[in-house]
């Protein structure tokens, strides 16, 4: 990852074989299969002994992250839909190789009770909480405005937003100065698709919230930050996005190609660390180069 490159040819470009799958979605259904930094991702010591809390933390981004923080030398616990387990158990192998502790939680983050519940077996488990990445997500599309259905928009928001609200109110108690909360928003919340606007209003309401919450967090020393992706190969891809839109994926941007989740690690790794103590409210953009506004 440290071997200068050109970055068009870094990663696969498209187009990509037609897939589609059902929601939640998983990694190793996907073709080609999507680089997490299972082998790529290179650790430097950046976050010793530091104890995080990653939401979707099974596969894509969340997945990423998590490789990326146990190399960094930081015990993570894992929160991720039941039917998941199967590829979290595989997170969780990679994060103890590392010899560094990994919890398993799953749960429905809709429920405020399952998100409080997650946060306390986490510090009951790792011994307290320094880094909570809000990264969890759900993206169904909507073409018509004809078609649209409140359970959609309350499903969305359950999913993308009031976990915002829960897991920091849980988590709050337990944050010291030097703590981080790191959002997961997306290039939708600046720029949105006409057919995924449920999704595009929790997006831009998440990239909101973090600039709130980091003002009221600051004067505790805590800090909150988000990062706003363009079109990254995960499953959320193929379990909401039509074929049609697959085969093409990415390469709308101006690199042409889709980012792996890999490539969204190192954002997460620099604001849960000290270095970034003057970055406070900030969703960066990670897209490939396409403007966010
Ligand atoms: P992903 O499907 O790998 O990860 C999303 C995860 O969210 C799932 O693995 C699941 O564990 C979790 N999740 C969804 N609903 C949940 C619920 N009700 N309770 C608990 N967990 C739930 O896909 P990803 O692309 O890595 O998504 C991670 C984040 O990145 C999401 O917030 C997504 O909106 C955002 N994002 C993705 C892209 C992209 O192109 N892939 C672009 C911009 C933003
Ligand atoms: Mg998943």
């Amino acid at each position: 990852m440290y071997t200068p490159q050109d970055p068009n040819t870094q990663f696969p470009r498209p187009p990509f074989p037609p897939q589609q799958q059902t929601g939640p979605g998983d990694i190793r259904k996907m073709d080609p299969a999507p680089d997490h930094g299972e082998t790529s991702y290179i650790g430097n010591n950046r976050l010793p002994g530091r104890k995080a809390l990653i939401t979707g933390a099974d596969s894509g981004i969340g997945r990423a992250v998590a490789i990326a923080y146990a190399r960094e030398g930081a015990d993570v616990a894992l929160s991720y839909l039941p039917e998941e387990q199967e590829q979290a158990e595989e997170v969780a192998a990679l994060i103890e190789k590392e010899g560094r502790k990994a919890v398993l939680l799953p749960g429905d983050l809709q429920d405020e009770s399952v998100d409080k519940e997650i946060v306390d077996k986490t510090v009951a488990e790792l011994g307290g909480l320094d880094i909570l990445v809000i990264n969890a997500g759900t993206m169904p599309t909507v073409d018509s405005i004809d078609d649209f259905e409140t359970k959609t928009l309350d499903h969305v928001l359950k999913a993308n937003i009031y976990p915002l609200f829960w897991l920091t109110k849980a988590a709050s108690p337990h944050l010291r100065p030097g703590a981080s909360i790191i959002t997961t928003s997306s290039i939708q919340g600046f720029v949105p698709s006409p057919s995924l606007a449920e999704y595009a209003v929790s997006k831009a309401g998440i990239a909101n919230w973090t600039r709130a919450m980091a003002q009221q967090l600051i004067e505790r020393g805590i800090r909150v930050n988000g990062v706003a992706p363009g079109p990254v190969w995960t499953p959320l891809q193929p379990a909401f996005v039509p074929n049609e839109k697959i085969e093409s994926f990415g390469e709308e941007t101006p690199i042409g190609r889709a980012g792996q989740p890999v490539e969204l690690a190192p954002p997460f790794v620099f604001l849960a660390s000290q270095e970034s103590s003057y970055v406070i409210g900030e969703t960066i953009a990670v897209t490939g180069g396409s403007p966010t506004h």
